[in-house]
């Protein structure tokens, strides 16, 4: 038989000489997991097909933007009906409004909105306004917890110790990165001691209230609430990055999980229904620091598209209109229920808040923060995430990444999970 280059393979190969690592986002090339991505070529509902026309099981959901699945009709019928009206303004318009109040509506503390075009935008901006409001220089940020690419917030920790931090990327100054202070998410006597040893110094202190960009590390209330009263204490602003968990976990977010209402809080995916919107929100007097209004300077061109303004403020109404929440709480729980018997007595673990998931592998118990993530996690999810993918299901192509979610997955798509897991974890696992 001849040997056939498939068809994806084909692409990739092609892809990489286009573009780097043949990707627009560095996780899709599939290099902590070995393979050859997938080129997508349709997507509906809970499932996406490549150009080979194998048909996966999607648990991924473009990273959490579509909580109504892939193509839902009416966000599609949205989207359609704004593009007959134009796809772009550059100056006002009534869509933009509607999703401001909107989320007004259901975000604890968001008098006012802003709209930009991507989450990083949203954390960077937010960084800059608390500077602004302060006129401090210091942020803290906790290691494990993702907030984009902006210069200030690619910055990591050494391995768990009060350090300054140390960038993560090249190309960021370092300058830049010894204004971002680091710390292990989880130890409160830790910020209070670095916020004791410099009471005037800290403009904001950013943190994932659910972090979930290193495995789900889930946090204690009393943790956050720890950080709420210290940063009220020192006049510092709490920013909660809330891009992943805003209108995911719960209409209002960790905020309303949690009953914590930050000073500011940054969105992104599901607000834009899968098109590319951010925000950030605030009291009306730390928002009036924004340009026109204030000194604190930021603009876009695509901000506040009509196409994206139309796609969020549809996935929000369905969501509120269908009990889309209660839906996704009952499908989390049902998977949880599978999963908790699967794993037991194996080095897993399983995290769940809503339907944000986390399959934790190489200890059985739950990190909390991530210096506890075995270094056996990466080759173990590897020879998961191939047996999965022989199988048709589609998991990030990262141990670190977390699973969602969808209102168009069914209890038959978890179970065909499940049984997958139940086949492939006790291969894999000691
Ligand atoms: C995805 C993400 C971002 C960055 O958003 P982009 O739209 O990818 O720029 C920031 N913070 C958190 C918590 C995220 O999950």
């Amino acid at each position: 038989m001849a040997l056939i280059r498939s068809r994806n393979r084909e692409l990739f190969d092609r892809a990489r000489t286009v573009m780097p690592g043949g990707v627009s986002s560095p996780v899709r090339a599939f290099g902590a997991v070995e393979g050859t991505p997938p080129f997508i070529r349709s997507a509906s509902g809970a499932h996406f097909e490549d150009v080979e026309r194998t048909r996966y099981l999607d648990f991924v959901q473009s990273w959490g933007p579509l909580i109504l699945g892939h193509c839902h009709p009416e966000v599609l019928d949205a989207i359609g009906s704004a593009a007959q009206n134009g796809t772009s303004y550059g100056a006002p318009h009534q869509g933009e409004l509607d999703l401001a109040d909107r989320i007004r509506g259901l975000y604890p503390g968001a008098d006012q909105v802003r709209f930009v075009s991507s989450g990083t935008e949203a954390t960077m901006t937010a960084i800059r306004l608390a500077r602004g409001i302060t006129g401090r220089s210091h942020i803290l940020k906790f290691s494990g917890c993702y907030h984009g690419h902006s210069d200030g917030l690619l910055v990591s920790a050494g391995s768990g110790a009060v350090t300054l931090g140390q960038p993560s990327s090249a190309g960021v100054p370092a300058e830049i990165a010894a204004l971002t202070h680091v710390l292990p998410l989880g130890d409160l006597a830790a910020v209070e001691a670095l916020m004791a040893g410099s009471t005037d110094r800290f403009a904001a202190v950013i943190i994932e209230p659910i972090p979930a960009n290193n495995g789900l590390l889930l946090q204690t209330g009393e943790f956050l609430q720890g950080l709420a009263e210290l940063c009220r204490r020192n006049g510092t602003l709490l920013i909660f990055d809330e891009v992943i968990s805003g209108f995911r976990v719960a209409p209002g977010g960790a905020a309303e999980r949690y009953g914590i209402t930050p000073d500011l809080a940054t969105f992104g995916k599901v607000i834009g229904g899968g098109l590319a919107v951010g925000a950030l929100t605030g009291s009306t007097e730390s928002m009036a620091h924004l340009a026109p209004e204030g000194p604190v300077y930021q603009a876009g061109t695509l901000s506040g598209n009509p196409l994206a303004m139309a796609a969020g403020n549809r996935t929000l109404e369905v969501m509120e209109r269908d009990g889309g929440w209660d839906r996704l709480e009952t499908l989390g729980a049902a998977l949880e229920a599978r999963m908790l018997p699967l794993i037991e007595g194996l080095e897993a673990s399983f995290q769940r808040l809503g339907s944000v998931f986390w399959l934790g592998l190489g200890s059985s118990t739950a990190p909390r923060a991530a210096e506890q993530i075995p270094y056996a996690a990466k080759d173990l999810y590897r020879q998961l995430h191939a047996g999965l993918l022989a199988r048709g299901i589609y998991l990030a192509p990262s141990a670190y990444e977390v699973g969602f979610l969808s209102t168009a997955h069914t209890t038959d798509d978890i179970e065909q999970l499940s049984v997958a897991l139940a086949e492939l974890l006790p291969q894999i696992l000691p």
